[in-house]
């Protein structure tokens, strides 16, 4: 009896061990989460409102806070003016990244891990990820038929904020960067949140997070952070 027992003991010994002694200790890691529009990218839909000429379009999370009355706006204008997803995709294709964006980000990645959090959809982002070398991207879905937007569906609501609640509580320290309204509540979740680019009414809103303006600045602040 004691024999049989003897090896089963000894595999639960061995199994919880690490657990259960106090030589197991947890090692925190950091991550960088960054949003895309503004701080890699231009805004896709300035961009598209300049190619248009359609000035409504010009309208950012920068000026209306609210993500779903902006976006609904959107879509009734694009249908008022007969815009299909591939008009859209046009002006993407024709768009660069900010200068010295790729060599921040390249740097960047060789130092930490990153992930992209923006409110863009996957049918936009595919030739501006093409051009930041594929990092990985946690975005919305248009949902389209026959070329035209019908609507968008995101996958949880406020997914910047909980994708650094829940990064966050698999212990990494999260160091997050963004540029306007739709980045605040996930710069607050984080334990370090930078504001780049921002315009100045943000900035001046929300005092707690450090603004900067090049990327060398914020790399440095990144690096500082870094755990
Ligand atoms: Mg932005």
């Amino acid at each position: 009896m004691q024999m049989k027992t003897m090896p089963l003991g000894r595999i639960t010994i061995l199994w919880t061990l690490p657990l259960k002694t106090e030589s197991f200790q947890p090692v925190k890691q950091s991550i960088v989460t960054l949003d895309m529009e503004g701080v890699l990218t231009p805004e896709i839909w300035i961009a598209v409102s300049e190619k248009t000429g359609i000035k409504e379009l010009r309208l950012t999370t920068r000026d209306v806070p609210d993500y779903d009355v902006l976006m609904q706006g959107r879509l009734k204008i694009l249908d008022q003016y007969g815009l299909k997803l591939s008009d859209i995709q046009e002006v993407i294709g024709t768009l660069g990244l900010l200068d010295g964006a790729l060599d921040f980000l390249r740097e960047l990645r060789s130092i930490t891990q990153v992930l992209i959090l923006s409110d863009t959809f996957e049918q936009f982002a595919q030739p501006l990820l093409r051009q930041l070398e594929w990092p990985t991207l946690f975005c919305h879905r248009l949902q389209v038929e026959n070329d035209r937007i019908m609507g968008y569906q995101i996958r949880v609501t406020e997914q910047k904020q909980r994708t650094v609640i829940a990064l966050r509580g698999l212990n990494y320290h999260v160091i997050a960067a963004g540029d306007s309204f739709n980045d605040t509540a996930m710069l607050a979740a984080a334990n370090v949140g930078l504001f780049f680019r921002a315009p100045e009414a943000i900035k001046k809103q929300f005092p707690q997070f450090k603004a900067l303006e090049t990327y060398p600045d914020l790399i440095r602040s990144i690096k500082s952070a870094l755990f």
